[in-house]
């Protein structure tokens, strides 16, 4: 699909004219499809006429706002490339952020003004921060929302799809720094298309957009996709549980796309009982490693079918497996099954030159239309992600079965080695989940004193198990597995750190170990 991405979405817009495209999950503010298409437009022109140029990156830094999709359209529309900035990064994180990518414009909204100017103070070379939300001026600022009265004709601006650069998300820097991803116009909107049969959604359908839209998977998922499809999408800016559990009720959602930790709270959280959830139809889950036992937890206790997984990474704009939404009876545990015109191997792991023998685990590797262009500014890392015959080796684990269902065992970096026998913290923590005291929990290796690496879980209590014990969880985990993958050691901690997307950073957990 070689159509600029504000063409692949918007370009039936008009089409569903008055039907709603997004609401407010927190307010009441509805914007039409007529009303996304037009404003974009109109945003379009004003920046062009602020200096937007074609090729100019534009830091797009703002929680999941009405607004957030019409600027971003707007801005790919005037030839920005647009790199996504998580709203609570820190200055310096988002100077980082600036700097690498060479931005030249940041799109904020009002709240976050104070980081935006010292992000910008730190970064330099930037030309103006614009505020995107209901404000008509926000602080002698030029305001996305004062381009709507422009008279300005859309600027024309001439996109090769298939080499420009439409996003630039960061990958989520689970496993090391986070990279600069450039992704053209032609991979988003493919993989789109990809997608689309898999996932099918359409006028009618009630998305809730709780992930955040500047994670590859909520700009795709809870944006792109729904806008394309004529979907409403429902907009909170931040995961809460009682607003999000309210939001699905009030809105009467019917599709949700989440990560685990909200499987997690679906499946176990008591406030899940006091609301009526009854319109939801079907759960997607994707970003990191679900336990089929939870998702069924989940689906038995919201009385739902199995909830479907899909896979993927930024680097490859981003799916390439999805548990159709139509799969009658998917194997637990399954990410999802290859989508069309995608080519997948799995390598040995102990000779990534070969292939795994069929159905044992190895390193997944993906080649497809989908693949990024390349990390920004980063010639090594490309070439050690992208072979010469143009596969993207993910570094994640996984197996196929028989029928072609794929399963992702977890990274290959992060598999604990104990005396020769590796053993993945995914399905410890998954095991671990279980456990009626477990309210979360996460595990990594660490190197107890004859030097050898054990894996070690930080456990958070469920508040009615305040007398969970250490034994109490190495004796459960050796009751489940075999002995090798036995939990060595226990730390008690408040919560597990997550990114955004709601992996487990157990980088940040190693670090801690180290300190
Ligand atoms: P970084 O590359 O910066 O270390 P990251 O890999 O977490 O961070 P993303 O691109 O956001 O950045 O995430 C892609 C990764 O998420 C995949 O490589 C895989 O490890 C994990 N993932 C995605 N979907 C699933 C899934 N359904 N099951 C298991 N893991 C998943
Ligand atoms: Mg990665």
């Amino acid at each position: 699909v070689s159509l600029p991405i504000h063409e692949a979405v918007l370009g039936r817009a008009a089409e569903h004219g008055d039907a709603p495209a997004l609401i407010d999950g927190t307010g009441d503010l509805t914007l039409t499809y007529a009303q996304v298409d037009t404003f974009h437009r109109r945003i379009a022109a004003g920046l062009a006429e602020a200096g937007v140029r074609k090729g100019d990156v534009l830091a797009l830094h703002s929680p999941n706002t009405v607004l957030f999709p019409v600027a971003f359209y707007a801005a790919t529309r005037a030839g920005a490339s647009v790199t996504t900035v998580h709203p609570l990064a820190t200055p310096e994180e988002f100077a980082k952020q600036l700097r690498d990518s060479s931005a030249r414009w940041i799109v904020t909204v009002s709240p976050l003004l104070g980081a935006a100017r010292r992000a910008a103070d730190l970064a330099g070379g930037i030309e103006e921060i614009l505020v995107c939300d209901q404000a008509d001026r926000a602080e002698g600022h030029l305001s996305l929302q004062a381009m709507l009265a422009t008279t300005t004709p859309e600027p024309f601006v001439d996109i090769d799809p298939d080499e420009d650069i439409a996003a630039l998300p960061y990958s989520s820097g689970t496993t090391g720094v986070p990279k600069g991803v450039m992704l053209t116009h032609t991979s988003i909107a493919t993989n789109l298309a990809q997608l689309e049969p898999f996932i099918p959604m359409g006028p009618g359908d009630r998305i809730l957009a709780v992930l955040p839209f500047f994670h590859i998977y909520g700009l795709t998922a809870l944006m792109n996709a729904p806008l394309r499809q004529g979907a409403t999408v429902v907009v909170l800016p931040r995961f809460e549980l009682d607003q999000f559990l309210a939001a699905i009720e009030k809105h009467r959602i019917n599709g949700l796309y989440v990560a685990p930790p909200i499987v997690l709270a679906l499946a176990k959280h008591p406030a899940v009982a006091d609301y009526d959830l009854s319109s939801l139809e079907y759960i997607v889950s994707a970003a990191a490693p679900l336990d089929a036992s939870l998702a069924e937890a989940c689906s038995a206790r919201l009385k739902l079918p199995p909830v479907r997984q899909a896979y993927g990474m930024t680097e490859l704009s981003p799916g390439t497996h999805v548990v159709p939404l139509d799969a009658v009876n998917p194997p637990p545990g399954a990410v999802g099954k290859l989508l069309p015109s995608t080519e997948m191997r799995i390598l040995s792991l102990d000779d990534p030159a070969r292939d795994a023998e069929p159905g044992t685990e190895g390193e997944v590797a993906i080649r497809g239309p989908q693949v990024m262009k390349g990390y920004l500014g980063r010639p090594d890392a490309t070439a050690a992600m992208i072979d010469t015959d143009g596969w993207v080796h993910t570094g994640d684990i996984g197996r196929v079965d028989g029928n072609g269902w794929l399963f992702v065992v977890d990274r290959v970096k992060e598999l604990i080695k104990y005396k020769g026998f590796q053993v993945a913290p995914a399905e410890l923590e998954a095991l671990l989940l279980t456990h009626e005291g477990v309210a979360d929990a996460a595990v990594i290796g660490v190197y107890d004193e004859d030097g050898n690496e054990v894996p070690k879980a930080y456990v958070v209590r469920q508040p009615h198990a305040a007398d969970l014990s250490a034994d109490d969880i190495i004796g459960f985990v050796a009751g489940h597995v075999a002995p090798y993958k036995k939990i060595r050691r226990v730390e008690f901690v408040d919560g597990v750190p997550r990114a955004a997307s709601g992996k487990i950073l157990r980088r940040e957990l190693r670090e801690r170990e180290n300190t």
